[in-house]
């Protein structure tokens, strides 16, 4: 049985270790952190992700604790709607709705779907070094050889700094996200929507048991130093109902705040048997809600093609053809959107405000189309292209 070793267990590495695991590799998962966990904020999960799970086994328990938007869009500075979208336009467009779920939940789900055994937190990998056709891989608690490494170690990543020397660091998106998880509000709901200020945004989405994820960002310097609560309050706290409802049902310690970067594309995803995946491949900005649906597209990827090829330098090549296009399409569309989003400049933000009022929501899901679209490489391999180099819909955006 081949040896697989996951760096990072994240939503990335979580998948990656389900999907390899249900192929019969023998998985560990190294984990840097005391314990496998997310932090108190929600996450988006398109129609794509949501295949990447289903392949997984996982759509069914997924569905099962999210939430879902019946009508969202888009609304100016001022509260007035600027584009509405009926989610279930999505459903029957792509198979799934737009699902909203708490991380900490989808991880705790993740972590469930693998045995214990191969889970190792408190386990921070230190170095990877080829041996002959593998990889020794040094962690906190020792060593252990392996055929293949899933570096999936996040934006900041240690692997790719290590094998791929020649790759610049992640980049300043140039916002900083706030992120927050709101008490349950009693029924007392509000339809999900984002609104959109000159250089700043703000919007919230329905979790299951009436809960809120709020989430903003605004273009500012790298590095503020403002409490994140505060900081917060002064900047949105008088925007249009419904924000001031939302934020005054924020705990005040359950505001997150993190500037945003962006991983400048590697050269391959794949040194020798070391594959990248999720953020240490393609962090982006979370205008589109992808970095995670990608992370699984991945995973789920990157074990198709190893099931596909018995040669792993074969298999990881094809995974490098595969999804890097496609990452690094939806990376530049998701900035180009995250600028128009946070546009500061008054009469660049009129325009956009009316560009939104004047596009049919049909055309904007359209739009989506071939983000939304993608399907687990077992089904394109059956009839459609997506494992061929730079094929159909695996292109993205
Ligand atoms: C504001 C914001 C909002 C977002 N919203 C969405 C959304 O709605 N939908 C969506 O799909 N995506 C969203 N994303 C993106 C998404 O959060 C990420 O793309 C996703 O979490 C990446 O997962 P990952 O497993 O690749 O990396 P991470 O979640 O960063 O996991 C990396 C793991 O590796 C561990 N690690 C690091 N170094 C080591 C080491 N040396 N040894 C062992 N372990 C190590 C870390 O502790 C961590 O657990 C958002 C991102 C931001 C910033």
């Amino acid at each position: 049985m081949t040896v697989a070793v996951v760096v990072g267990g994240g939503i990335g590495g979580l998948a990656a270790a389900i999907a390899l695991h249900r192929s019969g590799w023998r998985v560990t998962v190294l984990e840097r952190a005391g314990e496998f966990g997310e932090i108190g904020a929600g996450l988006a999960l398109w129609p794509n992700a949501m295949r990447a799970l289903a392949a997984l086994g996982l759509a069914e328990r997924v569905r099962a604790i999210a939430g879902v938007e019946t009508v969202g869009g888009v609304r100016d500075r001022a509260g007035r709607w600027l584009s509405r979208t009926d989610n279930a336009d999505v459903a029957r467009r792509h198979g799934w709705p737009l699902l909203m779920v708490h991380r900490a939940e989808l991880v705790r789900l993740l972590v469930a779907a693998l045995p214990a055994e191969l889970l190792r937190a408190g386990s921070e990998v230190r170095a990877v070094r080829p041996d002959g056709d593998g990889v020794v891989v040094e962690h906190r608690g020792g060593s252990v050889r392996a055929d293949l490494v899933v570096a999936a170690d996040g934006v900041r990543s240690r692997m790719r700094r290590q094998g791929w020397p020649e790759a610049q660091a992640p980049r300043y998106a140039g916002c900083t996200a706030w992120r927050m998880v709101t008490e349950p509000l009693g029924g007392r709901g509000a339809e999900g929507a984002l609104f959109w200020g000159r250089g700043e945004r703000i919007g919230f989405a329905a979790l299951p048991g009436g809960r809120f994820y709020c989430f903003a960002a605004a273009r500012v310097p790298e590095g503020g130093g403002e409490d994140p609560y505060s900081g917060l309050m002064r900047r949105f706290g008088g925007w249009p109902d419904p924000v001031p409802e939302m934020l005054a049902a924020v705990p005040e310690d359950a505001v997150l705040r993190h500037d945003v970067y962006e991983t400048p594309p590697p050269a391959s995803y794949v040194r020798g048997r070391v594959a990248l995946l999720g953020d240490a491949a393609h962090a982006m900005e979370p205008t589109l809600g992808q970095g995670a649906g990608t992370a699984l597209e991945d995973a789920v990827t990157i074990a198709a093609c190893l099931r596909g090829e018995p040669d792993v330098d074969a298999a990881l090549a094809r995974y490098d053809r595969v999804r890097r296009p496609r990452t690094q399409a939806i990376a530049r569309r998701t900035a180009r959107l995250g600028a128009a989003g946070l546009v500061a400049w008054p009469p660049g933000a009129w325009l956009r405000d009316l560009a939104a009022r004047l596009v049919p929501p049909g055309v904007l899901l359209r739009s989506m189309d071939s983000v939304l679209s993608w399907t687990p490489p077992e089904v394109e391999e059956r009839g459609r292209s997506d494992l061929g180099p730079g094929g159909g819909a695996g292109t993205g955006a």
